[in-house]
């Protein structure tokens, strides 16, 4: 049985079937929504390669790389990358298997029909001659591709995937192994017997009350970037038959978000609602005060923490700040948002329900010591605050060039850290690290890989080299 389909899942079904067992697909959304958070992503995936012609036997004859330069990406520059993002707190048994285990899964995966391109930069018409080399190839029509070749590659082999059928728990013999599931779909609860299950059903983003549990209160009302239906019950049903727990539990990715972003995941509209933004301008809190470091660093390596900042504000949210110098440089999804704009502070503070007195305070003490210069958003211009808290370290420039604009922003959860601790064969493991005997692990539901941060690109191959693994060990190869 595996529970779920999304890449972990379906990579984890294709390689059972593979070796020989015979698999039922549960996924509990309906058919549209199937594969969880994989549809939202880009797909992109990073292994190791040796550069642009090792790639070739991969990509459509179509594809011409006869222009590109990619230097190859070997073990030493993932475990380096991983490690930089985790501060090298990752389980070191998991990073060697999903190392080493990378660019041969990408392989079986086009073995089995997923026909991969080169990343976006790669295919501009003026597209840059030296392209990036971490994360050298996405799946053919980015995540929904993914899903749909995938799903082909599954439904290929005769594995039947029940839609709309969610597992509820599993069923644990005498010596406590895994004997079957316990299934609910239209019609009520069903039990069916089996040797094994693979758990690939995600991570706990929606579920607020295991947010709140595991994340923090501040977490609560964090808006869903991705699927709905990852409510954490592979964490649950396996706490439950007594798995143990790896990696980082309160951690999480997460984004500054539009105010108006829907609750859960709107495929047409989750790349629009990130505001990142910030650096350029300032960030209060419904009482018009500042509460963070906006120019800490590039909105690449602050925004996680700023989406947590602005969740332990006031009802959840805060107002990105700008005046006209910042305008011209806001990404261009900021478009997609309804500011509020006024020429006084105190009107857009009226305006957007901000106090207003503080809020004028606010921007008076900051402009006393801001700087009188034009933005250089593409460097870290060292123009800082030090007399003000929180202090801004960067492109602390006045706000003085009205009209000013004032965006409503919350914080969005994408996906979680902590999870069911696997072994290298992707077998579920107890409180004595004893694999749980028919339970196995692999996707986001997998504990020990991210730690503080996450890696790009990394969370859709560990999917795939341990639901792989797990397929397989599933099988009882
Ligand atoms: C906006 C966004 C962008 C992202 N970008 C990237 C990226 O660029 N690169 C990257 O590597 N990762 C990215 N991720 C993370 C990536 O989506 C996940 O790492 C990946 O999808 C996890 O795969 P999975 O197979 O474990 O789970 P999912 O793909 O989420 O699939 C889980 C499946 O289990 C089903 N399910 C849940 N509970 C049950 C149940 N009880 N019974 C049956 N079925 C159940 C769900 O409906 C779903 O189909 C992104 C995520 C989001 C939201």
């Amino acid at each position: 049985m595996v529970v779920g389909a999304g890449n972990a899942a379906l990579c984890a079904a294709v390689s059972a079937a593979q070796y020989g067992a015979r698999v039922l697909v549960l996924e509990k959304s309906p058919k549209a929504f199937q594969g969880g958070n994989c549809p939202y992503t880009g797909a992109g995936f990073r292994f190791t390669h040796d550069g642009i012609d090792d790639l070739k036997s991969l990509l459509l004859e179509s594809v011409t790389t006869g222009n590109i330069a990619m230097s190859p990406y070997t073990a030493d520059d993932f475990r380096k990358h991983l490690e930089q993002a985790t501060y090298g707190d990752s389980d070191e048994r998991l990073v060697n298997v999903l190392i080493a285990q990378s660019r041969e899964t990408v392989d079986w995966m086009y073995s089995i029909g997923v026909q991969w391109e080169l990343p976006a930069s790669a295919r501009l018409e003026n597209a840059p001659s030296v392209i990036p080399n971490q994360v050298a190839l996405s799946a053919l029509e980015s995540g929904p591709g993914l899903v749909r070749m995938l799903t082909k590659a599954v439904t290929g082999l005769g594995t039947q995937i029940l839609y709309e059928t969610k597992m509820v728990s599993v069923v644990v013999g005498e010596q406590g192994e895994i004997i079957g599931i316990n299934i609910q779909d239209h019609e009520g609860v069903h039990t069916i017997s089996c040797k094994a299950v693979v758990l690939a059903c995600g991570g706990f983003e929606a579920n607020p009350e295991m947010r709140i549990k595991y994340l923090g209160t501040r977490w609560e009302n964090a808006k869903v970037r991705g699927s709905r239906y990852n409510t954490g019950d592979g964490h649950r049903v396996a706490l439950a038959v007594g798995a143990a727990t790896n990696g980082h539990w309160t951690g999480c990715h997460g984004t500054p978000i539009d105010l108006q972003a829907p609750r859960t995941g709107d495929l047409a509209l989750t790349d629009a609602m990130p505001r990142r933004s910030y650096p350029i301008g300032i960030m209060v809190n419904l009482d018009g005060q500042r509460f963070t470091d906006e120019g800490a660093g590039f909105a690449e390596q602050t925004f996680v923490q700023i989406a947590s900042d602005i969740l332990t504000q006031k009802r959840n949210r805060a107002f990105q700040i700008f005046d006209q110098r910042a305008v011209p440089y806001l990404e261009p999804r900021y478009g997609r948002s309804e500011p509020f704009q006024a020429n006084t502070i105190r009107e857009l503070a009226e305006m957007a329900g901000i106090h207003s007195g503080a809020f004028g305070a606010t921007v008076d003490e900051y402009n006393q010591v801001a700087h009188d210069a034009d933005y250089i958003p593409k460097s870290l211009d060292g123009r800082s605050t030090s007399s003000i808290t929180p202090v801004k370290s960067n492109w602390a420039i006045r706000l003085d060039k009205p009209p000013f604009l004032a965006y409503g922003v919350t914080g969005g959860i994408t996906y979680t850290y902590g999870g069911l601790k696997i072994d290298e064969h992707a077998r579920v493991l107890n409180m004595e690290d004893h694999p749980i005997t028919g339970l196995y692990a692999a996707g986001e539901i997998v504990g020990g890989i991210f730690y503080h941060n996450s890696l790009r690109a990394a969370g859709l191959m560990h999917g795939s080299v341990f639901g792989k693994i797990a397929g397989r060990h599933g099988a009882g190869l």
